[in-house]
């Protein structure tokens, strides 16, 4: 098993990153904003209760999160690996992550930090929004919102797993082939052990 966290603000690439390396490894991409989605496109009470936060760029509680994660990690068994896009975003749910894992006789594996500026975000993210429609990346305060979000309760979890020497930092800027390449050296030979 390689489990895989990928890390890193808003619009950083994690989303595109993890297709491809689902794609060419067959680890499981497990989004928690791709979750959120989906429950908020079938209008279902968690959808509903997720839409407040999302709406204004905040978290959804970790009691809500933990659980919706829980449930997809277990809905999906036999995998070679899984590629966390978008969790763990506190402490809380790192420590949650781990428990989980540790039930299942696994471990976080590695964590990969996309590092962006923060006015590289909001392009590329207003960019997105006119081509999704996305509501949360189509208002610039929003945005800001949710750049400020990850640098207070998000990145502490990078030294986290940095007191395991799990963590490490790949430049989030270059083309989609070029950012692959750098995730693949450093995924590739873990893959083999
Ligand atoms: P994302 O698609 O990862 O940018 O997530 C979109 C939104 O979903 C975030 O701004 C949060 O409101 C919510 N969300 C996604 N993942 C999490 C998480 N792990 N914890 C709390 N909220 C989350």
């Amino acid at each position: 098993m390689y489990n895989l966290i990928l890390f890193g603000p808003p619009g950083s690439g994690k989303g595109t990153q993890a297709k491809i390396l689902q794609e060419k490894f067959g680890l499981l991409q497990i989004s928690t904003g791709d979750l959120f989605r989906y429950e908020l496109s079938n209008n279902t009470p968690l959808g509903i209760e997720a839409r407040s936060y999302m709406d204004k760029g905040e978290l959804v509680p970790d009691s809500v999160t933990i659980g919706m994660l829980r449930n997809k990690v277990e809905a999906n068994p036999g995998v070679p690996g899984y590629i966390f896009d978008g969790f763990p975003r506190t402490t809380a749910q790192a420590i949650a992550l781990d428990d989980l894992l540790a039930e299942k006789s696994q471990a976080v594996d590695q964590l990969i930090l996309l590092e962006v500026i923060d006015d590289e975000i909001v392009d590329r993210l207003l960019k997105r929004g006119e081509d999704s429609g996305r509501a949360d990346d189509q208002d610039e305060s929003i945005i800001r919102n949710r750049i400020e979000v990850f640098k207070a309760q998000t990145s502490p979890v990078f030294a986290f797993y940095q007191e395991r020497n799990l963590s490490t930092t790949v430049p989030g800027i270059g083309s989609i082939t070029e950012i692959a390449g750098r995730l693949e050296a450093i995924i590739k030979p873990q893959l083999v052990n």
